[in-house]
C-alpha cells in the first residue's frame, strides 16, 4: 500500500481514487499522517482568527453571505448588518443564524473589549432600529429623472406645503432673512428656509419657542422649514478664522469677483468675530466628549452642553419639518486617522440623534449627514452605516474640499452611491457653477447664506456673474436694472422691487447714504435671482437637457 499524506491533493491513481470511508480501512501510518494534516490546518487557522481579529470579522461576514461595515470605538467594535446585505441574503433568519453562530465571542485584548452584534436585521432583538417605514406627513417623489444625467425634478411633500426640487434653500439664522420679510420667499418661488438651532437656543430659547407653538407660529410663515442641530456653528467656535474659510462647507471663504470657491456661510464668521470681540480672543468651544460638546455663549459666556438628545429635543420644540442630527465639524487638513475617528463619532452621535427622534417624530422628518471629508473611503463607509438606519434622506456635510474642483469629484464619487429613492441635501453650497453642477449630478437642495449675505455687502446675482452695485459706474445708470443685471425680454425678468420700479443709481445711493433699504432691495433681488435660477434648472431636466 502508497503512503501518501496530501490525498487530498494527489495526482496518484490511488489518491483520485479514495473515499472519505475508506480511510478508516487504511494503514494506522495513513492515518496518522491525515490526522497531523488536519491538526496542522485547524492550528494555523485558530493562530491566524486569534491573531487577527480582522480576519475573525471577515470570515464571519463571508460566511453569513453578507458586506459587513465595522465601527470602531475606544470601547467597542460593532459588526453592522447592512439593509443592502439582509436583502441579498436568502432569508434574514438565515443571516441571522449565521450571525449567531459564526460571530466571535467576547474577548478582552489589549484592554479593548471587542464586541459584536448583529444589529440591522428585522430579527434583532429589537433593542436596535425598526426598518424605514413610509410616513403620512413626510412623501418624496420622483417627478422627472433626465435622460442625460443623475439630475431630477422631485417632490417633497412636508406638513407645512411641499418642496419642489432642485430647490436652492434660504438661510434665515434667527429665524428671519435679514433684512427682508419671509413673504420675500414666496414671491421669489423659494419653498424651504433654514433655520439654525444654535442662534435659536441663545435668543429666544427653545422652550420660548414651544411656548408659541413653534417655530412656524412664532414667525408667521406657514412654509416648510428645516433647522440644522447647532453643532456647525459650536464647532466653529473652535477654529480660528482662516480654519473657517477653508475647512467646513458652511464657512467656504467667499471671493465674489473671481468665483473660484465655493460659497456658503451661516452666519458663523460674523458669530465668530462677535464672539472673539467680547471674550477677548478666549476659545469659547471648551470641550468635546463622547457624550457631547460643551461651549460657551457667545452672548453672555454662559456654559452650555450640546448633546445628540438635547440638539433633536431643541429642534422638537423649535418644530421645523426636516431635523437634522449632530454631528462633528472637522478641519480639512487633519489626518485620515484623525478623520476616520471623526467620522465615527458622527456616526455614533447621528444614531443617538435618530433614537431620540424616534421617541416622538412629531411630524418631523430626520436627514442622516453623510461624512468623510473628500476621502472616498470613509464617505462610502458613511453611506454603507447610514443609510442602513431609517432615515428619511440624506444631507452631504463635513469638508467638501477646498475647492470646487474637490467638491465636484466628490460629488462625482458619492452621488451613483447614495440611495435614488430618498431626498437628498447639500449642505451649505450657493455659488451658481457648483449649484449647476450639483443639480446634473442629482442634488435635490442645497442651503446657502451667500445670496443674501452679498447682497448686503454690494453684490447682485446676474446673467452675467455677480454685479458690484458699488462701483462709479453705476452711480448714473438711471435705466432699467435688467440693462445691467440680464434677462431684460419676456417672461424671464425678474420681478422683485429694484427690477420693476428703481435704478442702480438709486439702489446706489441708498447704500452709499446707509440706508437699510439698499440692503432689502439687494436681497430681494438675489433671491428672486435663485428662485428664477432653480425653476430654469427644473425645466431643463423636465426637457432632458441636463
Ligand atoms: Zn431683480
Amino acid at each position: 500500500m502508497r503512503e501518501c499524506a496530501f490525498f487530498f491533493y494527489c495526482e496518484e491513481e490511488f489518491c483520485k481514487n479514495v473515499s472519505f470511508l475508506s480511510l478508516f480501512e487504511k494503514s494506522s501510518r495513513e492515518r496518522r499522517k491525515f490526522f497531523e494534516f488536519f491538526c496542522f490546518l485547524h492550528f494555523l487557522l485558530s493562530f491566524t482568527l486569534f491573531f487577527f481579529p480582522k480576519m475573525r470579522f471577515a470570515l464571519w461576514a463571508t460566511a453569513a453571505k453578507i458586506t459587513a461595515t465595522r465601527t470602531t470605538t475606544t470601547t467597542t467594535t460593532t459588526v453592522r448588518l447592512t439593509k443592502r446585505a439582509v436583502a441579498s441574503s436568502s432569508s434574514s433568519s438565515s443571516v441571522f443564524f449565521f450571525a449567531n453562530r459564526c460571530r466571535p465571542r467576547p474577548r478582552r485584548r489589549d484592554g479593548i473589549l471587542l464586541r459584536c452584534r448583529a444589529l440591522a436585521t428585522r430579527d434583532d432583538d429589537g433593542a436596535d432600529f425598526p426598518a424605514y417605514a413610509p410616513k403620512p406627513f413626510f412623501a418624496f417623489e420622483v417627478l422627472h429623472q433626465s435622460k442625460r444625467s443623475l439630475a431630477r425634478v422631485c417632490q417633497i411633500t412636508t406638513p407645512h406645503g411641499t418642496i419642489k426640487t432642485p430647490a436652492f434653500v434660504a438661510v434665515g439664522t434667527q429665524g428671519a432673512l435679514k433684512a427682508v420679510p419671509h413673504s420675500v420667499l414666496d414671491d421669489a418661488n423659494l419653498d424651504l428656509m433654514f433655520a439654525n438651532t444654535y442662534h435659536l437656543l441663545l435668543q429666544p430659547g427653545h422652550e420660548h419657542l414651544r411656548k408659541a407653538g413653534g417655530i412656524h407660529e412664532f414667525i408667521g410663515r406657514n412654509r416648510p422649514t428645516i433647522s440644522d442641530s447647532g453643532g456647525f456653528q459650536v464647532f466653529s467656535l473652535g477654529l480660528d478664522a482662516d480654519e473657517l474659510e477653508n475647512k467646513s462647507p458652511n464657512g467656504k471663504k467667499s471671493n465674489d469677483d473671481k468665483g473660484e470657491r465655493n460659497h456658503g456661510g451661516t452666519g458663523t464668521k460674523e458669530l465668530k468675530s462677535r464672539g472673539v470681540t467680547k471674550h477677548k480672543q478666549q476659545n469659547l468651544l471648551e470641550k468635546v466628549e463622547e457624550d457631547g460638546v460643551t461651549f460657551r455663549s457667545y452672548r453672555d459666556g454662559t456654559t452650555l452642553k450640546l448633546t445628540p438628545e438635547s440638539s433633536v429635543q431643541a429642534q422638537k420644540n423649535i418644530g421645523c419639518d426636516i431635523i437634522l442630527p449632530l454631528d462633528e465639524l472637522t478641519k480639512y487638513d487633519i489626518s485620515l486617522q484623525e478623520l476616520s475617528e471623526s467620522v465615527d463619532r458622527s456616526h455614533r452621535w447621528e444614531t443617538r440623534s435618530l433614537r431620540e427622534h424616534l421617541k416622538n417624530v412629531k411630524e418631523q422628518a430626520m436627514y442622516a449627514i453623510i461624512h468623510g471629508g473628500v476621502d472616498e473611503r470613509l464617505r462610502k463607509k458613511s453611506v454603507e452605516y447610514l443609510t442602513s438606519l431609517p432615515f428619511d434622506g440624506y444631507a452631504i456635510g463635513g469638508s467638501l474640499g477646498k475647492n470646487r474642483e474637490e467638491l465636484k469629484q466628490l460629488l462625482e464619487f458619492l452621488m451613483p452611491i447614495l440611495p435614488r429613492d430618498k431626498p437628498n441635501h447639500l449642505l451649505g453650497i450657493g455659488d451658481l457653477p457648483s449649484i449647476a453642477h450639483g443639480v446634473r449630478m442629482g442634488i435635490d437642495s442645497f442651503d446657502s447664506a451667500y445670496p443674501t449675505q452679498i447682497a448686503r455687502h454690494g453684490t447682485l446675482l446676474s446673467e452675467n456673474g455677480p454685479i458690484n452695485y458699488r462701483k462709479s459706474e453705476f452711480r448714473e445708470h438711471f435705466g432699467k436694472p435688467a440693462e445691467i443685471l440680464g434677462s431684460s425680454n419676456g417672461d424671464d425678468e425678474c420681478q422683485c422691487l429694484l427690477c420693476r420700479k428703481h435704478s442702480l443709481s438709486y439702489l446706489a445711493h441708498l447704500d452709499r447714504a446707509n440706508e437699510p433699504m439698499a440692503w432689502s432691495l439687494a436681497t430681494e433681488h438675489n433671491l428672486h435671482f435663485m428662485g428664477r435660477t432653480m425653476e430654469k434648472h427644473r425645466q431643463a431636466i423636465l426637457n432632458d437637457e441636463i
